[in-house]
């Protein structure tokens, strides 16, 4: 199984901040989540430097901010469905969705058992 680029894990702004390498449990389930779901898992967004996340409007304790998160394209039912199911399956307990993309973060200092919406 292809292992996720550094294009995936580098916040989105060129600046090449990449904190994935700090999150292996994070990592590992990301991929066993891929591999379940079955579909391309596409990297919306991975690390955010605080710049970024402020100019794309995360929040100011986004989990991006420590490279413990993802948002993950998608955008049909079927898709949504797989990639939701695979995550949770992995072991993922804090699940972002939003219209288009799905969230999915390890973050230990929040809450775990929760899905919100966008
Ligand atoms: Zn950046």
């Amino acid at each position: 199984m292809n292992r996720f680029t550094e294009t995936d894990q580098n916040c989105n702004c060129g600046c090449g901040l990449n904190l994935a390498p700090r999150h292996p449990r994070f990592l590992q389930a990301l991929t066993t989540a891929r591999e379940l779901a079955g579909v391309p898992f596409v990297i919306n967004s991975w690390t955010r430097c605080e710049r970024h996340n402020k100019a794309v409007g995360g929040e100011e304790a986004s989990s991006h901010l420590k490279g413990c998160a993802v948002d993950i394209g998608c955008k049909d039912s079927a898709t949504r469905w797989k990639i939701l199911h695979a995550l949770m399956m992995a072991g993922f307990s804090r699940i972002g969705i939003g219209k288009t993309f799905l969230h999915a973060d390890m973050d230990g200092e929040k809450p775990a058992g929760v899905v919100w919406l966008y």
